[in-house]
């Protein structure tokens, strides 16, 4: 009989730093377009894989002196590259045993919520005219799955008030894919471990672009637990996340450059310093929701990642 445990050692041997599997009660009450049932309905489980960003592709941008290494292998790669392959094997393994394996890597270009990066008017409904239900009991292609929510219903770690999801393994460092499959696999519990985020607010406070409120939140409730967010703002992270902030980017050198970097994700990208893998470039490094937030988190204690020296040892630069 194939095991969660069996499942998970699996996912591992492929490639996933961390794994959980959420039953797909968990989901009861998610938006009809993005409820992954839709996707599989005769799925029992879904598993959860969590990829760590390095520390060190952080590294270039936190010194403003070494882009590519974040926004290729600690971004675009681990989505385009790793992921599939690490999904590819599991669901293999998976099948061979009889059971249908969905591998769903976080890579959603077709979904039909309009998400931050596929739409220079992102508003995170849906998009209209995009595509249209096959029947009327069933949502438009592509449902889009909240990953986030996905390795929280897995028992991974919790949402920080970034909305960012943080492991207690690795913060808000890790990129994060999942598996449908038919394999009754029992779930694990939801994380019940110490708090993670203390509503320090760094993220909020150190975001290149302001995206993420300091007063206004959003609340949902999944699997039972009410969960509790800043409100993000999408056309702003998707475009300072891009470069847009004159003083987080050092590639903007012109008057023409500011009109170019100041565009979204899907519109913006082949701009003057290129895509990676197809993706957006990543330029700021995750700023206030990434970097902050682990330097916050490791200066309390809170990760099992240690490293032997502190990442944050000089004041984060700024240009003029
Ligand atoms: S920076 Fe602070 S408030 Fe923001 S998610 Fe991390 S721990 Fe939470
Ligand atoms: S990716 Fe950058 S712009 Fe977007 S919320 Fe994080 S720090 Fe802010």
């Amino acid at each position: 009989m194939l095991t969660s445990d069996q499942v998970k050692k699996w996912a591992k041997e492929c490639g996933a730093d961390i794994v959980g599997v959420a039953s797909m009660d968990r989901f009861e009450g998610a938006p009809k377009q993005m409820d992954p049932r839709y996707i599989f309905p005769d799925a029992k489980a879904m598993i959860v894989l969590g990829f760590r960003i390095l520390r060190g592709t952080l590294r270039g941008i936190e010194e403003g002196t070494f882009y590519v290494s974040y926004a290729g292998m600690g971004y675009a790669g681990i989505n385009h590259v790793q992921q599939p392959m690490a999904l590819w094997e599991l669901c293999k393994r998976i099948e061979d045993e009889g059971w249908e394996a969905v591998p769903i890597p976080n890579n959603f270009p077709w979904t039909n919520t309009d998400s931050s990066g596929q739409n220079p008017e992102a508003t995170g409904k849906m998009r209209e005219a995009f595509s249209r239900p096959v029947s009327p009991d069933k949502p438009a292609p592509d449902v889009f799955v909240h990953m986030r929510i996905a390795a929280f219903a897995a028992g991974l770690g919790e949402i920080g008030y970034s909305k960012m999801f943080i492991s207690p393994q690795f913060g808000p460092r890790q990129r994060l894919a999942a598996v449908l499959t038919d394999a009754p696999l029992d779930p694990d519990p939801l994380y019940s471990g110490p708090p993670l985020c203390d509503r320090c607010m760094a993220c909020a406070r150190e975001c290149s672009g302001g995206a993420i409120s300091m007063e206004k939140t959003v609340k949902v409730t999944v699997a039972g637990r009410e969960l509790e967010w800043g409100e993000i703002d999408y056309q702003k992270c998707s475009r300072y996340f891009c470069g847009a902030s004159k003083a987080h980017n050092p590639f903007m050198t012109s008057k023409e450059d500011e009109e170019g970097f100041n565009q979204p994700v899907g519109a913006a990208q082949r701009y003057k310093v290129g895509p990676t893998y197809d993706y957006g470039r990543a330029l700021e490094g995750a700023s206030g929701c990434i970097r902050a937030c682990m330097v916050h988190l490791e200066e309390r204690g809170k990760l099992q990642n240690t490293f032997h020296n502190r990442f944050r040892k000089r004041k984060p630069w700024k240009l003029e």
